[in-house]
């Protein structure tokens, strides 16, 4: 028998949200020359979640990945840029700080940045670490970029996201998709049926349809029709360090020029999100039942969105946490069936597109696949594990204790993977860096000092350098930084410019 015979030959897809549809236009791309039948099938019935409006960098890489054209992207999903989020009232009411993707500084004499910066701090040098960062000072003066006119400037290393409307970006990828060959059926899965061995071997639809294939991606939402409901995975259950359980979302008009970032506000039990996109805002309030009921969530919401409301308000009640195997048998589970953390770093459609690349590096065949699929479970574990314990930094760091659920959040156990980072940091300023982390230092910096939580001490190397001459080091690359963002263009007139049709 050859390799090729053995080859996957057919894919079926349940599920067309934006998981399924970034699955099939990833499997279409890279099997474009294959002989393979890649089949998604989806339920006009059901419906997708229809939220999952902002993303993070590494996501625009996937896109671009795929050969898609970024100004055609951004004019028909109706995107706007995102430079980073901005965290209101978490540390305290009144408070706020920004998360910016993007490095913080650059490192001087052989030194990494964020020990100069604690170092001068420590001798009374006050400038904020996030002069240091180019993506905050364009979100303080709302302004994107030119990219192409970049090099050899401060704006070099900028990284940006988009905020999309998700029900485009699904139709983006679907047209996508089908334009290589993938067929689309139209159907609600009634039922699955398994081989002997307990591996999926078709699925019925209501109107009697009978298909099969040799393996199964589940994007079936967080139903998990066949990674739960007919394999019994298994889920790893989070709630108890991310005690936020439900979501109330609406959208609203735009009452300004949007802005090129998210703002994640806290509230009485929870967080509110906004994100801005060309034609409207989504609005979000994350919270947690045992503490608010969805009336109170509501009313809060609808409180706090400033133009007016275009949706009826929905409820989504979600548990934090993933399967414990995400490629199970023949199925892998991506999306909502997969798992979901909370969307405070907006990493959800993120993980669906680095679950697809791991997969594609891990690729199956038809004989068996037991050592790769558990080194890609182990995979795709560290990475929820890394976003998991990221997420819970911005909770258990709170000096809130106005309300309940603040009470608990400061209170609250956290995983001892994560008390190990804090500790290191808090002795001084150290990291614990990981193969192919999502979250790199400038992340981990940018929320601890928002959070107010500072190192004891610096690393004593620096002693040996001239403390006045470091001081004007970083005054000088701070106002580099404000010199060269000044010149750029507003956000949304380089939305108009540049992107539109
Ligand atoms: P869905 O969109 O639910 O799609 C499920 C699909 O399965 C649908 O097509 C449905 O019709 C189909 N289906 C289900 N059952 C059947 C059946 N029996 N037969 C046939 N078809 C079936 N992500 C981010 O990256 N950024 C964010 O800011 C963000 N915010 C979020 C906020 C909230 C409150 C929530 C809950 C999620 C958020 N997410 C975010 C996550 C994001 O929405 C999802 O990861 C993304 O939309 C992918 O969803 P999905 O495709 O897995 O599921």
């Amino acid at each position: 028998m050859t390799q090729q015979s053995n080859n996957i030959q057919q894919f079926l897809i349940v599920g067309g949200g934006t998981a399924g549809w970034l699955a099939v236009a990833t499997l279409s791309n890279i099997l474009q020359n294959a002989d393979c039948q890649i089949t998604l099938v989806e339920s006009n019935d059901i419906g997708t979640i229809g939220v999952g409006e902002a993303t993070i960098p590494p996501l625009l890489d996937a896109i671009r990945a795929l050969g898609i054209d970024e100004a055609d992207f951004i004019r028909k999903t109706q995107a706007t840029f995102k430079w980073g989020i901005q965290f209101r009232d978490w540390l305290q009411k009144g408070s706020d700080y920004f998360h910016p993707f993007g490095a913080l500084g650059r490192r001087i004499d052989g030194h990494e940045f964020y020990q100069v910066w604690l170092k001068c701090r420590a001798e009374g040098d006050n400038t904020p670490l996030m002069a240091h960062s180019v993506e905050a000072e364009l979100c303080t003066q709302q302004r994107f970029f030119e990219p192409f006119n970049a090099a050899n400037t401060p704006l070099a290393s900028a990284q940006y996201a988009l905020h999309l409307d998700s029900g485009l970006v699904a139709n983006y990828l679907r047209d996508f998709a089908i334009a290589r060959g993938v067929q689309r059926i139209e159907g609600t899965v009634s039922q699955v049926h398994q081989h002997q061995n307990g591996d999926i071997a078709s699925v019925s639809l209501i109107d009697g349809q009978q298909l099969s294939a040799q393996f199964f991606i589940d994007c079936s939402g967080f139903r998990g029709l066949l990674i739960e409901q007919t394999l019994n995975a298994g889920y790893h259950d989070w709630s108890a360090y991310l005690p936020c359980n439900r979501a109330v979302t609406v959208q609203s008009q735009n009452v300004h020029d949007a802005l090129p970032y998210t703002i994640a506000t806290a509230r009485e039990s929870g967080w509110t999100w906004q994100i801005p996109l060309q034609h409207r805002t989504g609005n979000g309030y994350v919270f947690c039942d045992q503490f608010c009921d969805d009336q109170t969530a509501t009313d809060t919401l609808l409180n706090a969105v400033e133009g007016e409301v275009i949706s009826t308000p929905r409820i989504i009640p979600f548990t934090t946490g993933m399967r414990k195997q995400c490629w199970f048998k023949n199925c892998l589970a991506l999306g909502l069936a997969q798992g979901f953390l909370e969307p405070l770093e907006s990493t959800a459609i993120h993980l669906v597109s680095k679950t697809l690349a791991l997969f594609v590096r891990y690729f199956p065949s038809l004989s068996d696949n037991q050592f790769l699929q558990q080194e890609f479970n182990r995979k795709v574990e560290l990475d929820y594990l890394e976003i998991r314990d990221f997420l819970i930094l911005h909770y258990c760091t709170t000096k809130r204790s106005d309300t309940a659920f603040w009470q608990h959040c400061a209170n609250m156990p956290i995983p001892d993977s994560l008390q190990y980072k804090i500790e290191l940091f808090k002795q001084a300023g150290n990291l614990v860096h990981q193969d192919e982390a999502l979250f790199q230092s400038s992340s981990w910096y940018a929320i601890f000092t928002g959070m107010q939580v500072f190192p004891q001490r610096y690393n004593p190397t620096l002693d040996a350098l001239n403390s006045q001459k470091l001081q004007q080091s970083l005054a000088a690359g701070a106002n580099a930084i404000k010199q060269a963002v000044s010149k750029q263009p507003a956000h949304m007139e380089f939305i108009r410019q540049y992107c539109a049709a």
